[in-house]
Formats: C-alpha cells, structure tokens, sequence
C-alpha cells in the first residue's frame, strides 16, 4: 500500500496550523486511494505534538528528535524525509508552500527521484489521477497538472488556500524514527534564530490584512495602515515599491518576490496593482481597494473600490470600526 506522509511544521513548540490543511488534504488524498496518512515530525521535543498530528487526520506519526533538528535545515530535513520516504513505502508527499516548505520539497523531489507540483490551490482526481490547479501567469490563469511518474509525487499547498475539514480526529499510532547524527550532516549550520515577528500575525497565515504603498506619500503614513490593521486584528502588509524605499522590511512585501497571501480580506491602500503585486495576492477571497485613481488597475481585481485619498479614508475607516 502506497501512503501519504505529511511534513506538519513545527514553529516555536507549535505544530503550526497549515499543518492541519495539509493534514486534511493528505486524509482526501488517502482516502480516494484507500491508504494511510503518515504525519513527519522534526524536531529538538516535538514527540508531544504527535496526538495533535492525530487530531488533523494522520494515522501514524514518525517523530525524528534530536538536538540537531532544533532549527531548521534543508539538507537535513530533506535527508530525513528522503529516508522516511523510502522506508515507508510513500506515494504522496504533502507539505505547505510556506518559506521553509519553497526550499525543503524541492530538494526531498531531487533526493527521492520523485516529481513536486508546487503551490497549489485545489487538488482533484480524474479517474485514478491527481490534479493539481495552480494559479499562472500573475494569478491571471489557472494552470492544471497532472504527475507523469511513477515515482513520488510531491505537493505543497498554498497556505491558507485550504480549509482543514473537521471531523477527522483519530487516534494517531507514534513511533520513533531513529536519527543517525553521523549519516544527517549538513554543510550550513543554524547559529542563532532571531524572531522579526514581535508577536505579529504572519502575513501568510493571516485572515485579513491591510496592506499600503507608494500612493501613502511618505513612511510616516504607514501608520495608518497599521492603526487599521491594529483595529481588525490583521496582519500589515505592502507594495515592493515602499519596501524598496526602506519604509518597512522585507518581511512585509507582498507580491511575486515577496509573499503569496490568501487571507479572507485584503484591503490595498494607495497601491496601483502591478503585475507582480497582483501574483501575491489576488487570490485573496475579498479585496478590497483604496485609490485615488479610478483607472488604478488594483480595482479590476477589488470586489469593492473606495476611489479618494487613503491619506484621509484610512483613519476614518479605522475610527469608524
Ligand atoms: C521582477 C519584479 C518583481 C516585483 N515584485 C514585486 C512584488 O513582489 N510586490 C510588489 O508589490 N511589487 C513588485 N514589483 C514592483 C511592481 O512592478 C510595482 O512597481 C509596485 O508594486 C508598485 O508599488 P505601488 O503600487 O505601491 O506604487 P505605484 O505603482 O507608484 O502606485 C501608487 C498608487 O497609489 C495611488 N495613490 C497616490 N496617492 C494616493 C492617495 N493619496 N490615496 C490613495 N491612492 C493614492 C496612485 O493612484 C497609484 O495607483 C516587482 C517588479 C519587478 C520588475
């Protein structure tokens, strides 16, 4: 029997909640071809998290401890589940498409001579093949692929695109996956991790975010962005344009070289809607567009338009919630 292992990520102690999406979609998957669904878990103590693996839908845990899997590592993370694969008889392979997840199953495919589908958006069957749909072009198509290899087939999940079912809580077998340090090496070593996020929503697990740009004038102004974003218990995002200009970091660009996003509401201030910011997060489910310019092209994607100065909608908006 051919089974479906699931990389559930693990961040500050936490199984992180687009673990339960994958989940979720590892369980369709499994069910549709009568497997199981083996949950992954890395880390430095994660064996407590196994039960929780269960709750999200996995019939088994492999849970890999060691000190050396405190932080995370490509080499040695795509090396355990390369091994995992290969022992535990796997078909499927599921992980998010979250930073770490862009850099890990593109290396697992390559190790495990498999084939990866990255960031998806739907997963189908058609008879007894997988579809995998996958936003193109800027978001402006939707591509389909199937796999053509017997091999592993690998699939990240666009996070947030998916809503983890309910009901599909089990009690999840747990067993030790045994961590061979001297086999397991890396050239790159984790030093120290430093947390940017000062206990902020990250933006690609957030529900709503309110983003601005250029049309904001000046750094200053970001703060009305993130005084509406405060109000609604969103994350604060923003156009390349005022990461170039060192308004905010990095951490905040939305768009083709920045973050794929997929909250439930975008709110766009003062950004024109460029090709490559569109990439990022034109899949959101409702947009909504602040612009002073009616031909802005954000508004061909916004479900609603507020066209006047964000410079004086914003803290109206804001006092008003
Ligand atoms: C390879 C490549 C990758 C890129 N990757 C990204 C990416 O990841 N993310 C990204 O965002 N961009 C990316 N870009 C840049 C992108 O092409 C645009 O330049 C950028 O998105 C523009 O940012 P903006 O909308 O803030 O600025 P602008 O395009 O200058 O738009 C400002 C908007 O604000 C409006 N405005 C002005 N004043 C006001 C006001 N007072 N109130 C309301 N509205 C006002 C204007 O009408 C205008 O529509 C990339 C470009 C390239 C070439």
């Amino acid at each position: 029997m051919s089974n479906v292992l699931v990389f559930c990520e693990v961040k500050e102690g936490q199984l992180s909640p687009l673990s339960f999406e994958c989940l979720s979609e590892a369980r369709r998957i499994a069910d549709e071809y009568g497997s199981k669904v083996i949950a992954a878990l890395l880390g430095d103590a994660v064996s407590a998290l196994a039960s929780e693996c269960g709750k999200g839908g996995a019939d088994r845990v492999l849970v890999c401890q060691d000190s050396v899997l405190k932080h995370y590592n490509d080499e040695i993370y795509g090396a355990v589940l390369a091994d995992m694969i290969s022992q535990e008889s796997i078909n499927h392979v599921i992980g998010s498409a979250t930073f770490y997840g862009k850099a890990l199953f593109g290396r697992l495919a390559a190790l495990s001579n498999g084939a990866l589908i990255p960031d998806a958006t739907a997963i189908n069957f058609d008879g007894d093949k997988i579809v995998v749909e996958h936003p193109g072009y800027g978001g402006n198509a939707i591509l389909k692929f199937g796999f053509n290899t017997e091999n592993v087939k690998i699939i990240t999940l666009r996070p947030k695109a998916f809503v983890p079912e309910e009901g599909l809580s089990r009690e999840a077998e747990a067993a030790d996956f045994a961590f061979d340090s001297s086999k397991y090496e890396s050239k790159a070593k984790v030093v120290e991790k430093v947390s940017e996020g000062g206990g902020e929503v990250p933006l690609t697990e957030a529900d709503i975010i309110v983003s601005g740009g250029r049309g904001l004038k000046e750094a200053d102004n970001y703060k009305l962005v993130e005084d509406l974003a405060k109000k609604l218990g969103a994350a604060a995002g923003a156009s390349r344009a005022i990461v170039d200009a060192e308004w905010v970091p990095y951490k905040r660009q939305v768009g083709q070289t920045g973050k794929t996003v997929n909250p439930k509401l975008y709110i766009a201030c003062g950004i024109s809607g460029a090709i490559q910011h569109l990439a990022g997060m034109q899949s959101s489910k409702y947009i909504v567009a602040i612009n002073k310019d009616p031909d802005a092209p954000i508004f061909k994607v916004a479900t609603w338009g507020i066209v006047g100065n964000a410079l004086e909608i914003l803290p109206i908006l804001t006092e008003k919630l």
